[in-house]
């Protein structure tokens, strides 16, 4: 196995330099400002998606005096992936931050349910993951693409072709991975984007369309306007099971462009199976991950336990990880990012019991009446549930009143472990 520390330049920079340098990298006589480009990561970042690139913006923003390496086995940010969330969610420094980078912004919202249908005053945006990743490099990090991690530890990765790079501090933030400490439901959905003929007349997001016929679970439609003549159509399922027939929800995307008279020309389409937290022991899971690279986003539980959605937590995930006080290593950031998690399950147990009277105490083509129930609430109550910031009074007002569902199966839905040994 090749063993090398690695010292990263001249290679991926070739396209930057003028003549004269290309010329001299390819005699191996290196400039003396290339030489000053070559580095040895201080931070190796395994993946270069969602939670690898928020983390990598903010420590170059507080670090600047930090290397930052993300490894990525795939050969680009090629995808078009789009990452929303309310303006709400993310902290004014994170809004401001991103805000730019953002393939389009809002300035309102709306849901649409069989009794009930409301416009809401928070703005939403879309990121995109190859705005993301130019910001990441922009920044000063630097993003290995086309490089597979075959192994990860606390020192660092090695790659499947057997190079291996090292750093004083290895994060994690590979996707999701099941884990026996998490007991889910699941939300899946298939989304086409498509350009329509004519405009749509679409003017601000649907985050929910709650009216079409309800089928697996809780269904809804989503929709993005990302122009006059340009629709995100996503049909979504809060489903007991992680199967998802792409062609069905495909066609349910296209039935509902056409009931709604839009034609067009499909240019994307995405697909999601997010995991839905019923239950969470992120004890567990910490105490497994003692060792080893620090795991972040999806894998260790960083999303929002109701959508699924991760973008406002990973930004939080990035805020520890830049503003750990002194030398940034792998044991030192271990029992920060730790002690965040552990409270983020605390402060989370709540959403989780809702989830549990989802999708446990309620019949699956009853499960949207909660949602419209909830979309009754006062405009922050909801703004503060989506940022998982909800008051005690917050959670008070969401359970009392005329019970969404008998109080019996309300309280054969508390108890959260029965849940984890059924999973387990
Ligand atoms: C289609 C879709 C739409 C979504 N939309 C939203 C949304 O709008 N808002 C939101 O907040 N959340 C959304 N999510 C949910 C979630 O936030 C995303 O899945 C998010 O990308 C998860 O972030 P992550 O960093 O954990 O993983 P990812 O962003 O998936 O990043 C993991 C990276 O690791 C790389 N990788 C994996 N294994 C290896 C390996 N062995 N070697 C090297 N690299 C490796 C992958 O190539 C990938 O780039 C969406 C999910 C999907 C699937």
């Amino acid at each position: 196995m090749r063993q090398l520390r690695l010292h990263l330049c001249a290679a991926g920079r070739q396209a930057e330099a003028g003549p004269e340098i290309l010329g001299r990298l390819a005699r191996r006589d290196p400039a003396p400002q290339s030489r000053a480009r070559c580095m040895t990561p201080d931070l190796v970042v395994a993946g270069a998606g969602l939670a690898g690139g928020l983390i990598a913006l903010a420590v170059r923003a507080a670090r600047p005096d930090l290397q930052v390496l993300l490894l990525d086995r795939a050969a680009g940010p090629v995808d078009r992936h789009t990452w929303s969330c309310h303006d709400t969610d993310l902290s004014p420094d994170w809004l401001a931050r991103l805000r730019p980078l953002r393939r389009a912004s809002w300035s309102d919202q709306q849901v649409r349910f069989p009794k009930h249908a409301r416009r809401m005053r928070a703005g939403y945006g879309s990121l995109e993951d190859t705005a993301l990743l130019a910001a990441v490099q922009a920044a000063g990090a630097q993003v290995r693409w086309t490089s597979d991690i075959a192994t990860l530890d606390a020192k660092g990765a090695t790659l499947a072709d057997g190079t291996r790079i090292e750093a004083p501090c290895v994060i994690d933030a590979r996707g999701a991975e099941p884990s026996r400490h998490l007991a889910v439901g699941f939300q899946k959905f298939v989304g086409i984007e498509i350009e329509t003929d004519a405009p749509h007349g679409v003017t601000r997001p649907l985050i929910m369309d709650g009216t079409v016929t309800q089928q697996d679970g809780y269904r809804f439609i989503y929709l993005l306007p990302f122009s006059p003549t340009r629709i995100l159509i996503e049909d979504t399922r809060y489903s007991d099971g992680g199967d998802l027939d792409d062609a069905a929800l495909a066609q349910a995307s296209h039935d509902y462009a056409r009931d709604k008279g839009w034609t067009g020309t499909e240019m994307r389409r995405e697909r999601g199976i997010l995991p839905i937290a019923l239950a969470h022991d992120a004890q567990g899971f910490w105490d497994d991950h003692v060792s080893g690279a620090v795991p972040v986003g999806l894998r260790a539980g960083f999303f929002h336990p109701v959508t699924g959605y991760s973008l406002p937590y990973a930004a939080r995930v990035a805020d520890v990880v830049a503003a750990l006080p002194g030398p940034l290593t792998t044991d030192r950031l271990r029992p920060a990012l730790r002690d965040f998690a552990l409270d983020r399950a605390r402060q989370d147990r709540f959403l989780r019991l809702l989830n549990r009277m989802l999708f446990r105490g309620c019949a699956p083509e009853r499960r949207y009446t909660l949602l419209q129930r909830f979309y009754r609430m006062p405009e922050g109550l909801i703004e503060r549930f989506y940022a998982s910031t909800l008051t005690n009074a917050d959670r008070l007002r969401i359970v009392t009143g005329k019970p969404p569902i008998p109080l019996r199966t309300a309280f054969r839905c508390l108890p959260e472990r029965p849940l984890l040994k059924e999973f387990a």
